[in-house]
Formats: structure tokens, C-alpha cells, sequence
């Protein structure tokens, strides 16, 4: 069964407006939380560098309560329903 990923909620928790770079906090349906971090590009446009599962819960993926890398792969999917709850910061 494919994952599908569905943010419920999601904070900025950073933002350097020197060189563009932020962080926002995605909370899933899951109960997964992740941390994404971001780059801005000279038109204002983002773009999602990283994404790390906090080990709050275990991975819905593998179940492991440990580092994976699991949410990688839907690394475009959570940011930008992430950023869609956010806006721009
Ligand atoms: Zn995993």
C-alpha cells in the first residue's frame, strides 16, 4: 500500500533572512512529525533541501523508532502541503 502523506499542521520555526534559509515543523495525520528545511531562490520561490522524521513516533513506513529515510521520498509531497499551510515567511 502506497504511503500517503497528509500534513494537518505546520509552523515556521525559523527563518534567516540573510541567506533565505527556513524551517518549518509538519505535523501528519499520522502523527508524524517532521522537520523540513528550505532554501529561497532569487524570484522568492522555495525550495526543500531536507526533510527529517522527529522521533517523537515511529516511522509509518518501516516502524523503526530510529534515523530512516523513508520520509525522503515524499520529501516534495510534505513540503509543499507544509507550505501551503505556512506561506512564504
Ligand atoms: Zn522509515
Amino acid at each position: 500500500m502506497a504511503y500517503n502523506p497528509q500534513v494537518v499542521d505546520a509552523k515556521i520555526v525559523s527563518h534567516n533572512s540573510k541567506n533565505g534559509l527556513f524551517e518549518i515543523v509538519a505535523q501528519l495525520k499520522d502523527r508524524t512529525v517532521c522537520r523540513l528545511i528550505y532554501e529561497q531562490d532569487v524570484s522568492g520561490g522555495a525550495k526543500v533541501t531536507h526533510i527529517n522524521r522527529l522521533l517523537k513516533e515511529p516511522c509509518p513506513i518501516c516502524r523503526k523508532d530510529y534515523l530512516c529515510n523513508c520520509m525522503g521520498r515524499f520529501k516534495e509531497d510534505i513540503s509543499s502541503q507544509a507550505l501551503n499551510l505556512t506561506g512564504m515567511p
